[in-house]
């Protein structure tokens, strides 16, 4: 159970900021290596943006939409059995759009034949496209743009570029102008054997992960807010939580790569050289999203469990973010997915700019939110004829909301681009026992890129702890 503030003791040997899937990770990891760890969240809930709410007999998960089968073997190996046995496939992933309407497993066998058959590509080019990007890494040359890479191997055919692109985007936030490094390594990721799911809901992992954290040992606070990461001499010394100092050997924070650096310590502490690189960290895009809920005895059709969906012409980065954007992705949520509870819930993700959303007057504000639910639930009746008669509970999120819940710099979805990733994981040769974990760069970034960051962390503070 996690503690109040007041019960935490005034020593530990590493501190956690933040309880994301990474910060989660590394507490975990660090903990059962036998280290003293104070896990801290600013929110009532654990989890970060791996979270859900409950209204009206409703639970709404907002980024339980699919993770690639990596998480499998992740899950199995740094946290437990039974988390990874709820792992389950979403077979039913569907695209509409003007280009084309399609049902798809969405992995590399499936792909391949939509692509010879639907697409007419020659069956060498598509070969050849899905060689070269899962021989990409990490090391790669990165000046080539995921659009270069289309144009390479299907020049001018927008509708594949779409295939190949819409998805990554929801998924990560990129864009065609994105290194194509970051665009092969998740797309890969997820070619690897489709789309995946937790069975149960967020709420049960967590439930699951919070069990695992109290059985090795973690300190876990709630609803304590770090104002300010304390270092002393080029080291760190702790952290200050409503004036109250704790102190530690190691802090690690997963708060946001700039939030860190900007608003959790003070710029003195760095190099100008780092400060120079950090200050041209760009922060990813935010969300917006919009959460229905069916009336119990009420229920839906399957008509898949994710929904590509588009009355955009193409595929465009701009449109995306569009506070009127024409595409939106529907998350599906039968009662398969909480198994004995008879739930359906439907949830509708939107890329969207923070610019747009923060500065609007709160009845601006509310007025827009109310016609992103009134559009959103139209555009839904295509697939779900009437079901606005079924819907007794609707519900906007946007930047603002990221933003006020996570504290994330412009509410980011998905961390920062690419440069994030190099000031992430050098904070520590600048303030010695400082470490970052979280969505830096997209292959850090969501549910498999934050639990494997965290992992990746955890060694690194475990290596300087024993040093
Ligand atoms: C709408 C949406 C849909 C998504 N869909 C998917 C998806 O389908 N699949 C997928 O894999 N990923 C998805 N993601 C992305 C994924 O959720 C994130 O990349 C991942 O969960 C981020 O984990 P993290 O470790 O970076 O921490 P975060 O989840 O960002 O959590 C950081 C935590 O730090 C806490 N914190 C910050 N500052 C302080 C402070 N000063 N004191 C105390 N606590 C603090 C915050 O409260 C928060 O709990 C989605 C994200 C969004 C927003």
């Amino acid at each position: 159970m996690p503690v109040s503030f007041s019960q935490v003791d005034n020593q530990y040997d590493v501190i956690v900021i933040g309880s994301g899937l990474g910060g989660l990770t590394t507490a975990n990891r660090l903990a059962y290596c036998g280290h003293k760890v104070l896990l801290v969240e600013h929110h009532h809930r654990l989890g970060g943006l791996s979270t859900w709410f409950k209204r009206r007999g409703h639970i709404f998960d907002i980024s339980l939409h699919g993770f690639p089968y990596g998480m499998v073997k992740t899950c199995k190996k740094y946290w437990n059995k039974a988390i990874m046995q709820s792992i389950v496939q979403l077979p039913n992933i569907v695209f509409d759009n003007p280009q084309f309407t399609l049902r798809t497993t969405f992995d590399k066998t499936d792909f391949t034949e939509l692509l010879r058959s639907h697409f007419k590509v020659p069956e060498e080019r598509i070969n050849s496209f899905f060689a070269t990007v899962a021989g990409m890494n990490f090391y790669d040359d990165q000046s080539m743009t995921t659009r270069e890479l289309f144009e390479r191997f299907f020049p001018g055919r927008s509708d594949v570029h779409r295939l190949l692109m819409e998805p990554i985007t929801y998924a990560n936030g990129s864009t065609l102008d994105d290194p194509a490094i970051t665009y092969g390594i998740v797309f890969s990721n997820f070619m690897n054997k489709g789309v995946f799911t937790f069975e149960g809901g967020t709420d049960k992992l967590i439930g699951m992960m919070t069990d695992e954290l109290e059985k090795n040992g973690v300190t876990i606070c709630t609803k304590a807010k770090v104002d300010k990461i304390i270092t002393e001499k080029g080291r760190v010394r702790g952290i200050s939580v409503h004036g109250t100092t704790i102190c530690a050997k190691a802090v690690v924070s997963n708060s946001g790569i700039t939030n860190t650096i900007q608003n959790l310590t003070d710029r003195e502490v760095y190099s100008d050289a780092f400060l120079e690189k950090a200050d041209k960290i760009r922060v990813n895009t935010s969300s917006c999203q919009v959460y229905l809920g069916i009336r119990q005895g009420d229920r839906i059709d399957d008509v898949g469990d994710l929904l590509f969906t588009s009355k955009s012409p193409e595929f465009d980065s701009e449109e995306l973010l569009d506070m009127n954007t024409k595409s939106k992705t529907f998350s599906l949520y039968y009662p398969k997915t909480r198994p004995g509870a008879d739930q359906y819930t439907v949830v509708a993700s939107m890329n969207s700019r923070f610019e747009d959303w923060a500065n609007l007057d709160e009845e601006t504000y509310q007025r827009e939110k109310q016609s992103l639910v009134t559009r959103t639930i139209a555009d839904l009746d295509k697939y779900l004829p009437g079901v606005k008669g079924k819907i007794d509970w609707a519900e906007a999120a946007t930047p603002r909301t990221f933003n006020s819940y996570t504290l994330h710099t412009r509410g980011t979805s998905f961390g920062t681009k690419f440069e994030g990733l190099d000031i992430s994981r050098s904070i520590f040769k600048e303030v010695a026992g400082l470490f970052h974990v979280g969505s830096v760069g997209i292959i850090m970034s969501g549910w498999l890129g934050a639990i494997n960051y965290g992992v990746i962390v955890a060694n690194d503070v475990d290596g300087f702890l024993r040093a």
